[in-house]
């Protein structure tokens, strides 16, 4: 059942913020609705969660586009041509990595006369198969983001590699707040930290997550 599913996932959130002596009101629970259809994403908004995520545009279209009013997040990998697309029906980005994308960006926003609040992308782990920045080019890639008067950089999120152990993804997690600390310059807000799934979002939380992109923990029984 999803209520009952919602109701463990939260609990998790706030027993590994505890540990961890943070408040558990500072993580946000992004509902990951890519496996279902509209019909359970109004279940879930209902149930009172108001943040989704969706990784793909069109597989998404009708679920953002029948329930607007959600605060949707993409979470996918983001080609250039589905910028306009993208930034009309959702309200946070979490996968800018390169300079193309960020030119698309701004070059929509500013026609739209909105600013397109993203977060960077960051391959912590460095697999080949993930999208993401390279680390070591984060601070030249902020820099760069300085130049784009529509793009408001909000935080990073990561993916860690799927193991079976969440023990085992904690350095990467442990990096990325690494990261953000280290990159946190003047006027600029980092805060965010989107990191954590269902496998390790309890571990991803201890190490400082402040979006949890949850899919299966929620929507499989
Ligand atoms: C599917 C997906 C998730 C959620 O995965 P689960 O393991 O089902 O919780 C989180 N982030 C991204 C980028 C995804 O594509």
């Amino acid at each position: 059942m999803l209520v009952e599913n919602y109701k463990q996932v939260m609990r998790e959130i706030s027993l590994a913020a505890e540990r961890a002596g943070r408040n558990p009101a500072d993580i946000k629970l992004i509902a990951v609705t890519k496996t279902v259809g509209v019909e359970e994403v109004r279940h879930a908004a209902e149930m009172g969660i108001t943040d989704f995520g969706e990784n793909r545009v069109q597989d998404a279209e009708e679920k953002v586009k029948t329930l607007p009013a959600l605060n949707w997040h993409f979470i996918g990998h983001l080609q250039s041509n589905k910028a306009r697309d993208v930034l009309s029906h959702y309200s946070l980005i979490h996968s800018l990595d390169r300079n193309s994308l960020a030119k698309a960006l701004q070059h929509w926003a500013e026609k739209a006369g909105k600013k397109a609040d993203v977060l960077i992308q960051v391959n912590v782990s460095g697999e080949e198969s993930k999208f993401g920045l390279e680390p070591g080019k984060l601070p030249g890639f902020i820099k760069q983001l300085a130049g784009y008067n529509r793009i408001n950089v909000k935080g990073l999120m990561t993916m860690a590699p799927f193991v079976n152990d969440p023990e085992e993804a904690r350095p990467c997690f442990r990096k990325l707040r690494e990261l953000r600390d280290d990159n946190v310059q003047e006027g600029l807000d980092l805060s965010e930290l989107s990191m954590g799934m269902t496998n390790d979002y309890i571990v991803a939380v201890e190490e400082g997550a402040t979006m949890v992109r949850i899919g299966s923990a929620l929507f499989s029984w």
